[in-house]
């Protein structure tokens, strides 16, 4: 049966989460490559939490370090707004640092691996993690506009370099086609052990939101569906209710039943926690539920002119050029959005949000 640790944490002690994890998954680490993938959105200040905190970083670098491996590569590829940017990301998020000298672009060499054919035939997947012996995930405890909820499975979103995540976006099209997507490229090469930064996490719109929630713990899995399902639960959320879980649940990389998940720590609900607007009911085949799909994919982005700099960079990087700067302020096209909600996370002014 699939195990969750639950472990309460501050930034200061959260060594003592770490050690635990590694206590209750160990991994085959002596003398093998390890790559360690924290969640780099986007260059972002630790203090905004966007990304895993560096204190998490630190503790897990020092577990893996104590276990002699043969080689630590500490890498991710931040999403749009930082392209290009990958050693710059890592620094402004404290985790270069953090990181012990492990740090590499990972972004720098890949591998086409087949894909789904409804999405893209084939895609690259970064050469590092698929050369990594054991692949440690290190997700946030974090909403998001599209999946509600942006936890392990999500994370291996960036094992994509570059603009391969845009084109996903705009190939699946739709909410639900977007939580099946990303549950395809999870299976390209599913971590072996999650350990999530829990002690702050976001609620309302994320995953670049300005809401912050102590929650002040630390959780670790071997198992990204049962992971997931613990954080929808702490959030007050049915997991069954989730697409993505669903459809990991279909091809067989884990379960969301409570009864089958076994818990080493205390679940609680986080009180009048913020979900996304409309919670994300992103089930396909439930009327009621399709019916707030399709509501979902009608919300547009509409920037906020107190905040709007007109920087450009929504426009720019806006996957299917739906957006355009009309008198200093981006205006979109509403036939041509997708809703992929890229624009909101990239937006450094934290000036979008979803109408
Ligand atoms: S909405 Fe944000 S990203 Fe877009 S132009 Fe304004 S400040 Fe730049
Ligand atoms: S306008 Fe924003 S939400 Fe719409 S397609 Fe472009 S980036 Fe995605």
């Amino acid at each position: 049966m699939p195990r969750v640790m639950i472990h309460p944490a501050t930034y200061q002690d959260c060594l003592v989460a770490v050690r635990r994890a590694f206590e209750l998954f160990p991994q085959p680490i002596a003398g093998k490559k390890v790559l360690i993938k924290p969640n780099v959105l986007r260059a972002s200040s630790p203090d905004e939490h966007i990304t895993t905190n560096p204190a998490i970083l630190a503790a897990v670098v020092a577990c893996v370090e104590e276990r002699r491996p043969a080689e630590i590569i500490v890498g991710d590829n931040p999403g749009l707004m930082s392209y290009g940017a990958n050693e710059a990301s890592f620094r402004k998020c404290g985790l270069l640092d953090a990181a012990g000298g492990h740090y590499r672009n990972i972004g720098l060499e890949a591998v086409e691996q087949d894909f789904n054919p409804a999405w893209l035939p084939k895609v690259s997947v970064s050469r590092a993690v698929l050369q990594a012996d054991v692949l440690i995930s290190l997700p946030k405890f974090k909403t998001h506009g599209l999946t509600v909820l942006t936890g392990a499975v999500k994370n291996s979103y960036g094992i994509l370099p570059g603009a391969q995540k845009a084109l996903l976006h705009r190939k699946a099209g739709s909410p639900p086609a977007f939580h099946e997507m990303v549950v395809d490229v999870f299976r390209l090469r599913p971590p072996d052990l999650f350990i999530m930064d829990a002690v702050v996490g976001m609620q309302g719109n994320g995953p670049a939101s300005t809401e912050l929630r102590w929650i002040g713990q630390v959780l670790a899995a071997d198992n990204a569906v049962a992971l997931d399902a613990v954080v929808a639960r702490m959030m007050g959320l049915d997991p069954a209710r989730l697409r993505f879980l669903q459809r990991a649940r279909e091809l067989g990389l884990g379960d969301y039943d409570p009864a089958g998940i076994e818990l080493d720590g205390a679940l609680a609900p986080i009180p009048e926690f913020k979900l996304p607007p409309l919670g994300g009911e992103a089930i396909a085949g439930n009327p009621n539920i399709q019916q707030l799909m399709q509501a979902r994919s009608q919300v547009r982005p509409q920037a906020d002119p107190e905040r709007c700099t007109a920087c450009g960079t929504c426009v720019d990087q806006c996957p299917v050029g739906a957006l355009a700067l009309v008198d200093d302020l981006p205006r979109v096209d509403p036939e041509r959005c997708i809703t992929c909600f890229c624009c909101q996370e990239m937006c450094p002014e934290k000036a979008i949000s979803l109408r």
